[in-house]
């Protein structure tokens, strides 16, 4: 992408009504604009970020078995009626009526819809278990929106739904996306530790929060160490290896790792003095066993093997895809900006012409941009005459892994200078070398 040709507003200014850094540096780098109280639009570089948190998500949901479907934002009241949410969801639930009056919803969540479909469609113990995903997006009108699309109104969320046969199965499935959460996190280059959840206004007695951490979070957490030590999302453990699963569950559930609401004193004194961790963390993800809550409810049944009828266990499986987006920044940025890790950047490369009005300089960087493409490396070529400092500042701003810096003077030795935006290191290379560095 050449930014002359796109649509990349920087800020100069900080802006002042942002109140934690990801929000900052997600209006001056040109991420996001507020179109509304909680709402946002999603700008070039904000909606690649975007869409790439997306695809790792998916990626992991399909890796762990999970079949995508898309169901749409709007629903009616009266499948909410059938399980009784309809009155018990409260203000946070935008509430529509059509011209015919008919009462509608803009979807917090898709518990109801999915048992509904699911409920229509399948009739055979053959047929489970199954866990189905979507990544749409949701509206809760959150009585505080704030720090930007940490907390809006508007929120992009994979939703996952399984269903099983028995409480076993469901665990099962439970242990399934518990694992492809750890890979999830893991690939979006974050930590992310599980701890022990109260299940809250969805019910049942299983639950666990994905907790990003960062000093701006909303949740006080306490955890062992442990969670910083040991590769909870090794590639070594097959979905296909049940004993694996319960045994990684079974770890987790033994390490100690708690918010503020299910923190335990006691429990906290077992660990070890000098791996207590504690800090402040943000909800990136939170998964939920609930039994036959809405397949009961919403009468969910299938025929058995022993041709009696059986209630399906259900659990959900949620993914803040649009609050990551902040919170990556916030674990992830430095003074000068942000810095993504590379499987969400939205750029691997920023190219840069020191002199913009320099005929040697545009033509070499005109002629590596084209063979970055041609490589398939991904690249935000600043072609501007801008003044130099002024490109820099902003390609830092943006935070793209690596830089690519072209001057008239390294240029006449026929090299540039590559820079590594996370550890500030550069290296001068001939220009001719750069593609191969990259790829
Ligand atoms: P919170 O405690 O932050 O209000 P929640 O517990 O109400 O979140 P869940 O119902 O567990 O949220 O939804 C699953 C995921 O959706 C959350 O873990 C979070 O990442 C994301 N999420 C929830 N509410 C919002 C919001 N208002 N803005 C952005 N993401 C959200
Ligand atoms: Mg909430
Ligand atoms: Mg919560
Ligand atoms: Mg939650």
């Amino acid at each position: 992408m050449r930014v002359s040709r796109s649509f990349l507003p920087v800020l100069k200014e900080s802006p002042s009504d942002a109140q934690i850094v990801s929000h900052k540096l997600m209006l001056q780098a040109g991420l996001v604009r507020q179109t509304a109280a909680g709402i946002y639009a999603w700008l070039p570089i904000g909606y690649r970020v975007l869409r790439k948190i997306e695809q790792i998500v998916r990626e992991e949901q399909d890796r762990a078995g999970a079949g995508e479907l898309l169901m749409p934002t709007l629903q009616s009241a009266d499948l909410w009626r059938q399980s009784g949410r309809y009155d018990a969801y409260g203000p946070e639930m935008l509430r529509i009526t059509d011209r015919h009056k008919r009462e509608m919803l803009y979807g917090p969540t898709n518990e109801e819809m999915i048992t509904a479909i699911f409920r229509d469609d399948v009739k055979s113990y053959r047929d489970l278990p199954r866990t189905l995903y979507h990544i749409q997006w949701k509206f809760r009108d959150e009585v505080r929106p704030r720090f930007g699309v940490m907390r809006g109104r508007e929120f992009l969320m994979k939703d996952a739904y399984s269903f099983d046969l028995d409480e076993a199965g469901a665990r099962l499935s439970y242990y399934t996306q518990m694992l492809a959460y750890l890979r999830t996190f893991k690939r979006l280059g974050i930590q992310a530790v599980p701890m022990k959840a109260a299940s809250g206004p969805i019910g049942g007695d299983l639950s666990h929060e994905f907790i990003v951490l960062a000093p701006t979070g909303e949740s006080e957490v306490f955890y062992d160490a442990a969670f910083e030590e040991f590769d909870w999302a090794r590639d070594s453990l097959d979905y296909s290896d049940e004993a694996g699963l319960h045994g990684l569950f079974e770890q987790v559930s033994t390490t100690y790792a708690a918010t503020d609401e299910t923190h335990d004193e006691a429990r906290w004194a077992d660990v070890p003095q000098d791996r207590r961790r504690t800090g402040r963390g943000i909800e990136v993800g939170h998964i939920f066993y609930f039994g036959e809550k809405y397949s009961s409810s919403m009468g969910l049944k299938v025929s058995g093997a022993d041709g009696g009828m059986v209630v399906p266990h259900m659990g959900s499986y949620g993914i803040g895809v649009s609050r990551l987006v902040g919170a990556i920044i916030e674990a992830s940025h430095d003074d000068n900006g942000i810095v993504w890790p590379e499987a969400v950047a939205p750029w691997k490369v920023g190219l840069v012409t020191m002199r913009g009005d320099d005929a040697a300089s545009i033509a070499a960087a005109d002629d590596l941009y084209a063979r970055l493409n041609a490589a398939g490396v991904e690249t935000l070529y600043d072609d501007r005459d801008e003044r130099g400092g002024v490109k820099l500042g902003s390609m830092d701003l943006i935070g793209l892994p690596w830089q690519v810096i072209i001057g008239p003077r390294g240029l006449a030795a026929g090299n540039v200078e590559l820079k590594n935006r996370r550890t500030g290191e550069k290296l001068e290379l001939p220009i001719d070398a750069v593609v191969g560095h990259l790829t």
